[in-house]
C-alpha cells in the first residue's frame, strides 16, 4: 500500500489542478486508507498549513492513526520533488508515535521512507517517557 502513496498524490494533485505550483499529501493510515490533502494558503504565513495538516486532521476524526506519510512539490511549472515533513509537520505527526514513516528527499528520483524517530533523534518530549534501558540497576 505504501508504495502506492506516490501515485496517488500525483493523481489527486493532477486533478486537483492548482494554477501555480504547490504541495500536496498522502498518507497511509492504520487500516489502509489512503488520505489526500493540499497546501492551505493565507495571507499571514503562520496561518497557512502545509500540506500534510489536512491528512493528520483527517486521521485524527477517524481515528486510524498514520503509519506513513508522503508530501511533494508539484504543479505546472516545476519537476515534481518529494519534500520531507517539516519540523512543525514532524511535530504533528508524532501524534500518531516515532515509528511513522516519512517520506524523505532524495535527489534520485526513488521514494524512500525513514521513521520519524529518525528525524528527530533527540526527541523533545523523550525527557518525559521512560525507557527500559534507564530502568535497568533499579
Ligand atoms: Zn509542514
Amino acid at each position: 500500500m505504501k508504495d502506492n502513496l506516490f501515485e496517488k498524490v500525483l493523481e489527486f494533485a493532477k486533478e486537483y489542478n492548482a494554477p501555480k505550483n504547490t504541495t500536496y499529501a498522502a498518507a497511509l493510515t492504520k487500516s489502509g486508507k489512503i488520505l489526500t490533502s493540499v497546501y492551505v494558503d493565507a495571507a499571514v504565513d503562520s496561518a497557512q498549513l502545509c500540506a500534510e495538516t489536512g491528512c493528520i486532521a483527517e486521521a485524527t476524526k477517524l481515528k486510524d492513526p498514520i503509519t506513513h506519510s508522503l508530501c511533494i512539490w508539484y504543479g505546472p511549472t516545476t519537476d515534481t520533488k518529494i519534500l520531507s515533513a517539516c519540523g512543525i509537520c514532524q511535530e504533528r505527526l508524532s501524534r500518531f508515535g516515532m515509528d511513522v514513516m516519512i517520506a524523505v528527499s532524495e535527489n534520485n528520483g526513488e521514494v524512500a521512507y525513514k521513521p520519524l524517530k529518525e528525524l528527530r533523534p533527540h526527541f523533545w518530549l523523550d525527557a518525559f517517557n521512560e525507557k527500559s534501558d534507564n530502568q535497568e540497576g533499579k
